[in-house]
């Protein structure tokens, strides 16, 4: 599928629609026409292979971005409307020890989308039922405003095709009955797919699994700021949230964004969405830094590669049937 034909041409039930009612408004408080399901993250199994990358640009058919050497594993600075997923790695100190800290950076699908409620946009963004998160891009106008309202910093702009672009869950391989395309190749896997109950049950049981393997902080990454999400994570070191890019307490309800409400009337002026938009994304993430030139920060230290991921050599978890042996201590 081309880029700019992504996009809401599923078949699958709908729960929310951007600018417009529920499309089920008789239905009771949290109640679902179908499954809901998830994605699990499991950090410390990935090796940080991109592997997943790769799979996300083939199946969605984004483009090849060239990139350079930053100082760092990444294979990309950042996501953009061509690059769906990105394996993030922050390099920190840990009781002494040096540690890759490895994030599968890409949506969360969240269940109370920020992106969805600040859209003006009718039918440019739509939720199913399964959870899935999606942008129409027919109906999208441009305006940038679900930039501002994801707390995660998720979706991207493309300015020749004056749309907005992110993970879509590979909704037509799950509409299919398939997995995602990244879950599909993971080595090691550090990705599952299933339920979201059934994710749930799994992430607490690698929780436990690893607080028994001396990750006291380790936790299962699924806020509820924004009502959980369909991507969660087990985190290792879940006290060190920030350093892993996370929120550690996000903010997306509807009533909070009700207040948005009257300002988004202003969708009728170019001039003022443009205006709010840039509010909203200096309340959301501060002023715009320069990017830095050359390397990417006077501390990094450029790696090749090949280089293995520095861990604290944690075993396998073992409860995962078929997964590579060696883990990596993200
Ligand atoms: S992570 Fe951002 S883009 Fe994805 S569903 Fe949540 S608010 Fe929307
Ligand atoms: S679910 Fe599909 S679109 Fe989303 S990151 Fe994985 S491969 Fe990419
Ligand atoms: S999540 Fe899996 S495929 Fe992606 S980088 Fe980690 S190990 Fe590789």
């Amino acid at each position: 599928m081309a880029q700019g034909t992504q996009g809401s041409q599923s078949g699958l039930a709908i729960r929310r629609i951007s600018a417009s009612p529920d499309p089920a408004p008789d239905r009771a408080p949290g109640a679902r026409t179908g499954p809901e399901l998830a994605k699990l993250i499991d950090i410390s199994r990935c090796i940080g292979c991109k592997g997943c990358e790769v799979a996300c640009k083939e199946w969605n058919e984004l483009g090849v971005e060239p990139t350079e050497n930053f100082g760092s594993m990444q294979s990309h600075r950042d996501l953009s409307p061509d690059t769906w997923l990105l394996m993030r790695f922050s390099e920190i100190e840990v009781d002494g020890d040096v540690q890759w800290l490895i994030k599968k950076d890409a949506c969360l699908h969240c269940e109370e989308p920020g992106c969805l409620y600040a859209c003006p946009a009718p039918g440019a963004i739509v939720q199913y039922e399964n959870g899935i998160v999606d942008f129409n891009h027919d109906q999208c106008i441009g305006c940038q405003l679900c930039v501002s309202g994801c707390p995660f910093d998720i979706p991207r702009f493309n300015p020749a095709t004056r749309k907005v672009y992110k993970c879509n869950m590979c909704v037509d391989r799950v509409e299919a009955g398939l997995e995602p395309a990244c879950v599909k190749t993971c080595p090691t896997n550090a990705i599952s797919w299933g339920t979201k109950e059934e994710m749930k049950a799994l992430g607490a049981k690698k929780v436990e699994g690893l607080q028994g393997r001396g990750f006291d902080n380790a936790t299962l990454y699924d806020p509820a700021g924004v009502g959980g999400t369909h991507m969660m994570y087990v985190v290792p070191h879940g006290d060190q949230l920030a350093e892993y890019d996370l929120p550690a307490d996000p903010i997306a309800s509807a009533g909070a964004l009700a207040a948005l409400g009257g300002l988004r009337k202003l969708g009728a002026s170019a001039l003022g969405l443009g205006l709010l938009a840039t509010a909203l994304h200096y309340l959301g993430f501060g002023p715009q830094e320069p990017e830095t030139e050359g390397l990417g920060g006077a501390e990094a230290v450029p790696v090749g590669a090949g280089s293995e991921p520095a861990g604290e050599g944690a075993g396998p978890e073992g409860s995962e049937a078929g997964g590579a042996g060696e883990t990596t201590d993200g």
